[in-house]
């Protein structure tokens, strides 16, 4: 079974580039890899399929109960694998491409980012390297998993590439790719 999460939801955008917000992006790019792996037989657990976060609508801290919730589900005993997807924002717009992140100490984390960095790199051109993630995601994971910045709404050239349904579907078959390789090395 794999785990797929959309980040953000709802009230929660995340990151924006004038009309474009980030959750919807993340949303479009994670219903894509649900398709590809479903096709091929595989099991997806989604943290959210619509525009919503997953707090409840009493709550003071709406952030901190969507992620605690979100966490509940990753660290599910079924979960083989999760993605945590997002696009990045920079204050220096020259810096684009994809990168993905993995949890501290954690060989397999590790071991599963570069290959996804590498199909990513194929399929978009990023130039960027893995790199060790400090995010409540990775840091409070029980499984193995990363994080995927998909690329960088601050720049031009990714935020003009990440709303074209056409480079969504690239890096969908990109993470599909890598999480076939992935566990092909696994049952070897
Ligand atoms: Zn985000």
């Amino acid at each position: 079974m794999r785990k797929l999460q959309s980040a953000h939801g709802g009230k929660d955008g995340g990151t924006r580039s004038g009309n474009i917000e980030e959750d919807d992006v993340n949303l479009q790019i994670t219903r894509k890899l649900e398709e590809k792996i479903k096709k091929a037989g595989g099991k997806v657990i989604l943290t959210r399929s619509e525009d919503k976060d997953l707090a409840s609508e009493q709550t003071d801290n709406r952030k901190k109960e969507d992620m605690k919730k979100r966490m509940e589900i990753m660290n599910g005993e079924q979960v083989d694998v999760f993605l945590s997807i997002h696009l990045n924002a920079y204050p220096d717009t020259n810096v684009k491409g994809a990168q993905v992140f993995y949890k501290a100490d954690d060989q397999m984390s590790e071991t599963f980012a570069k290959i996804v960095q590498k199909h990513l790199k194929q399929a978009t051109g990023s130039g960027m390297e893995i790199k060790k993630g400090d995010y409540y995601i990775l840091n409070n994971a029980k499984n193995i998993g990363i994080l995927v910045e998909c690329g960088f709404l601050s720049n031009p050239d990714d935020r003009d590439n990440l709303v074209k349904k056409s480079y969504q579907e690239k890096i969908a078959q990109a993470l599909y790719d890598s999480i076939r390789e992935y566990f092909r090395i696994l049952d070897e």
